[in-house]
């Protein structure tokens, strides 16, 4: 084909605009490819340390190592930013069954859910009645719901193409359930699992009682999707049967904990902050390999990967591994807080809270003019195939530090798999593919490092 000399020039001149660019980026993908940190990180705190609930031995542990680690890196500076965090503890195991007739019992799988309150010593036993959803209360009324165990069973929705939009769809009845349920004289509730898949896992979450006086507070627990099919189907054909369950979780004072938090001094604007980061506490039941310890691994090593590659940022990067995002916020509360009493100039803030699955691009919550600066980037992503740039939230932890003219970004890895794991004992480190987290870390990185060289327009630049 016999191609117009005008285009060859145009091609050329694309080719050399950009190659300083593709250059930077194919260094770091390459880097995190052959000799990442990510995945030996991830294993020390899954295997050594473990679930990390606020509170817990092992966060604290999880604090300590990942400062040492960020010490070992030669950053300009590492320190811990002191946070009260709730201290909430699961008990024993909890035990639960269905029981058709006198003596005629099948356990089933379930967990407390975060923050519930425990049942008497003897557990509870009772009828139950099913419902769809919050909405249902209302209809049925005292009369049916009193002295009854409330089964919330509205499955996640497999038509929604993002599982976070089904987990949305769902997740009101786990966190309010029971303080809905309550009003009515429930004296209990069961939630089916936020989980695509039937199988035998129970998943945990956080819950509230909003302003339900402490004596009126009934306990709250998951079922696994497999035993919410059972007890739907056993209901249908026999109303009266009873359920019975015994859980000893129990709330305590608010503990001492910290953020973790390593930097990288600016050259050129060191006023000028971008965040990246996760969270670093987990549920309990598992070890929060994806939810978060991913987030929390991707984010550290965009910073080793900048000092390893000789690069010298213009602007102020930070890592923050927050703690609490799981059960209270307090992490990324304080971290706002006391940016904002600093008067500190975030100008970019990106976390990895999705898991640590196949990345796929990013979400922004930003201006109009922001966001077509970074569609601008796009195609420097195309040869990883990691170039979904949507508009969207970001994560949880940097919500707090949002303004108007900061820019959130959320990475966003494909999503399928996640809610299999999601605050479940099979959240482990065995789920996490290496390729799959270093892709991630290498994508968060390459953002880290346009947003550093280009910035995100004057305005922000004078902003307190
Ligand atoms: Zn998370």
């Amino acid at each position: 084909m016999k191609i117009p000399l005008l285009m060859v020039f145009f091609t050329v001149s694309t080719v050399i605009s950009q190659t300083t660019d593709e250059k930077q980026l194919k260094a770091i993908y390459d880097m995190a490819l052959t000799d990442g940190k990510a995945y030996d990180w991830l294993n020390h705190l899954s295997n050594q340390i473990g679930g990390r609930l606020s509170g817990s031995v092992q966060a604290q542990q999880a604090v300590e190592y990942t400062k040492e680690q960020l010490d070992s890196l030669g950053l300009d500076r590492v320190w811990l930013q002191p946070v009260m965090v709730p201290k909430w503890v699961r008990g024993t195991p909890e035990f639960a069954y269905i029981e058709t007739k006198p003596g005629i019992t099948t356990n089933v799988a379930i967990c407390a859910l975060g923050g519930s309150v425990a049942t008497p010593d003897g557990g509870i036993k009772a009828k139950v009645i099913e419902v769809n959803g919050i909405e249902d209360l209302e209809k049925l009324g005292n009369e049916k719901i009193k002295d009854k165990i409330v089964f919330f069973n509205r499955p996640m929705d497999p038509t929604q193409i993002s599982t976070f939009s089904a987990y949305s769809g769902c997740v009101d009845q786990r966190y309010s359930g029971a303080a809905e349920a309550g009003k009515y004289g429930a004296l209990g509730v069961i939630v089916r699992s936020m989980n695509l898949r039937i199988d035998d896992y129970p998943h945990t979450g956080s819950m509230s009682y909003g302003d339900t006086p402490v004596q009126n507070r009934i306990p709250a627990a998951a079922i696994s999707t497999k035993a919410a099919e059972l007890l739907s189907t056993t209901l249908k054909l026999n109303p009266a049967i009873n359920f019975y369950f015994k859980q000893n979780c129990k709330q305590f004072d608010d503990v001492q904990s910290y953020n973790v938090i390593g930097e990288l001094k600016g050259t050129t604007y060191p006023d000028e902050i971008m965040v990246v980061g996760g969270h670093l506490d987990s549920w309990d039941l598992g070890d929060g390999s994806h939810d978060d310890g991913a987030g929390v691994v991707q984010s550290m090593e965009v910073l080793r990967l900048m000092k390893a590659n000789g690069y010298k940022p213009q602007r102020t990067i930070r890592v923050v591994l927050f703690m609490n995002e799981e059960n209270g916020l307090r992490g990324g509360n304080k971290y706002a807080e006391v940016a904002k009493a600093k008067n500190e100039t975030h100008i970019f803030a990106l976390e990895s809270d999705a898991g640590g699955f196949t990345p796929r691009g990013f979400s922004f919550d930003c201006s109009d003019a922001d966001f077509e600066q970074v569609q601008g980037w796009k195609k420097l992503f195309e040869p990883y195939l990691i170039h979904m740039f949507l508009r969207g939230g970001s994560g949880a932890d940097i919500g707090p530090l949002k303004d108007e003219g900061l820019v959130l970004a959320g990475l966003r890895p494909d999503s399928q798999r996640y809610f299999d794991h999601h605050h479940a004992e099979n959240d482990t480190f065995e789920h996490v593919n290496k390729r799959e987290l270093e892709l991630g870390s290498a994508t968060m990185a390459s953002l880290i490092y346009l947003v550093d060289k280009y910035g995100f327009g004057i305005q922000k630049k004078v902003k307190g």
